[in-house]
């Protein structure tokens, strides 16, 4: 396939009654993802005029609409905008503004952050007809009616499909455009590498707003013929027995979610044999864990996957053969990536020497949406520059050691540490402010900051977080805080955020 609606067509030919999505609320039959789909893209085409290249929004979780927005926009050559629904009425403003948005669908439960939009920025919001809301009053069920069949629209491989914002180093966010052939690349990528076949079966149980839980398993499973359950808010018992009931056999996670359920006496107590894949990706995963995934899923080959929203998921792959023998390497590169370890001086290291990963290939990200500057900075002849630090066996293994990007691994969510900075400093009584990650064993990370105070008694710990969750999601808002009278520098005045990280009170 070229694009992504040959994908769901190529199954639908194969399968068209197997189920390709199962959500809490409704199974969808191929047949019927690739029906509803397309009454939906007809829909928005005949309510607010969608044409190729138009954007649009969507803030909904891990529902079964999820998928159709996915097809509907596909079928029109529209590019589907996912937006993070833990982000702030702030953080959704300035996506929705940025990327210029024609239609907007979200779920009830976020209809309040679109009214704040509406009154501090009505321009930047689709007037009220270009708005659908799940479980609203204007309700979703408007794009579900019966409708003519859009005309077919030609799409090449290399049009945008998916704008995916995420923070930058900068302080605001980039939208890292994901064109056809990108995911087509991933999803080819995860097929050869893990050697997936139609009788899989996954349960998404991260978002399918990230790379991951899109790309990585929902259009994957479309992709191969197999079957995406999914579930709308984590919860390791659910978790569990979901695995256990519909037999879940590939199973895909942030190590995070390992360690929690690792706790259950579920887990502990019951056979996961019929589990034949295990992935985990989006942070670094403790050899502890690898080696208890090991244990519980016997039968199971386990797949290091290493990416970014950039990358379109994976960059690098653990592939079927090598799982064991190369305990927490992320892999070698994805077939036809190319991937270059470099120095300071933009030099390539020698086999062994760490320095930052460069990535290129057809399922990096030709661009960021409307930001020259950041496309200016972010690549050279082609290649990304990931901020991550590595180094490459002999056998071309990856292994990612640090980061060089000024960012925080919550358990998968990342948090740059600039945008909440800028947020502290805006609180009226702090003079300087600096976050940085500090090591946890559950999350990864977690975010600390430290202050510099005028008045201690009106700026105490409550009040700061109070001001930042005015504006940030809350997994941005640092969880530890610690005052100091001045921030450690260096000579050029740089904040030393290494001496931060490794200090101890
Ligand atoms: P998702 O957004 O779905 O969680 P993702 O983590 O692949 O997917 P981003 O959120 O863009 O994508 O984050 C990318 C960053 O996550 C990488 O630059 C790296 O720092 C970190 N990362 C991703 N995978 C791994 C891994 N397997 N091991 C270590 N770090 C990882």
């Amino acid at each position: 396939p070229k694009t992504i609606g040959e994908v769901l067509q190529n199954s639908l030919e194969k399968f068209p009654d197997k189920a390709a999505v199962v959500t809490e609320e409704r199974a969808l039959t191929y047949s019927e993802l690739d029906a509803r789909s397309t009454v939906i893209a007809a829909n928005l085409q005949k309510h607010c005029s969608v044409e190729k290249g138009d954007r649009v929004a969507v803030i909904v979780g891990n529902r079964y609409h999820f998928p159709l927005i996915v097809f509907a926009c596909v079928k029109l050559g529209a590019i589907m905008v996912p937006i993070n629904v833990k982000l702030t009425a702030d953080e959704i403003g300035y996506i929705i503004g940025h990327s210029d948005v024609k239609a907007l669908i979200s779920e009830a439960d976020h209809f309040y952050k679109i009214e704040a939009i509406q009154e501090q920025q009505p321009q930047i919001i689709p007037t009220e007809d270009h708005i659908f809301i799940i479980d609203g009053v204007n309700t979703f069920e408007t794009l579900l009616q019966p409708s003519n069949p859009t005309t077919k629209v030609d799409i090449d491989e290399l049009d945008p499909a998916f704008i995916l914002y995420t923070s930058g180093t900068t302080g605001r966010p980039k939208g890292a455009v994901l064109s056809h052939i990108n995911v087509i690349h991933s999803l080819i990528n995860f097929q050869l590498t893990f050697q997936t076949t139609p009788d899989l079966k996954t349960l998404i149980a991260v978002p399918m707003f990230h790379v991951t839980g899109l790309v990585g398993q929902l259009l994957h499973m479309i992709y191969i013929g197999g079957t995406a359950y999914s579930m709308e808010r984590y919860q390791n018992k659910i978790y569990i027995e979901y695995i256990l009931t519909y037999k879940i056999n590939f199973v895909f996670n942030v190590p995070t979610i390992f360690i929690m359920m690792a706790t259950e006496e579920e887990f502990k107590n019951n056979s996961f044999d019929f589990v034949t894949k295990v992935a985990f990706g989006g942070a670094p995963i403790y050899q502890q864990t690898f080696n208890m995934l090991k244990e519980v899923f016997p039968n199971a080959e386990l797949h290091n996957a290493y990416g970014s929203t950039e990358t379109t998921s994976p960059a690098t792959l653990m592939p079927v053969s090598y799982s064991e023998s190369k305990g927490t390497s992320v892999g070698p590169a994805v077939p036809v990536a190319d991937i270059k370890i470099v120095n300071q001086n933009g030099e390539e290291c020698p086999i062994g020497e760490i320095g930052e990963l460069y990535i290129k290939g057809p399922m990096v990200i030709k661009e960021y949406w409307r930001n020259p500057e950041a496309n200016e900075t972010s690549f050279t002849d082609g290649y990304w520059h990931s901020g991550d630090m590595g180094y490459v066996d002999e056998d071309g293994y990856f292994y990612i050691c640090d980061r060089k990007k000024d960012m925080i691994n919550r358990a998968g969510e990342k948090v740059f540490s600039i945008e909440v900075e800028d947020m502290l400093k805006k609180h009226e009584y702090i003079k300087e402010a600096a976050v940085v990650g500090i090591p946890d064993p559950l999350y990864g990370e977690r975010v600390k900051a430290f202050v510099v105070i005028d008045h201690f008694t009106e700026a105490d710990v409550p009040s700061i977080k109070e001001h930042c969750l005015k504006h940030l999601a809350k997994f941005k808002v640092p969880e530890l805080y610690e005052f100091l009278d001045e921030l450690p520098r260096n000579a050029s005045g740089k904040i030393l955020k290494y001496t931060l990280k490794n200090r101890r009170n």
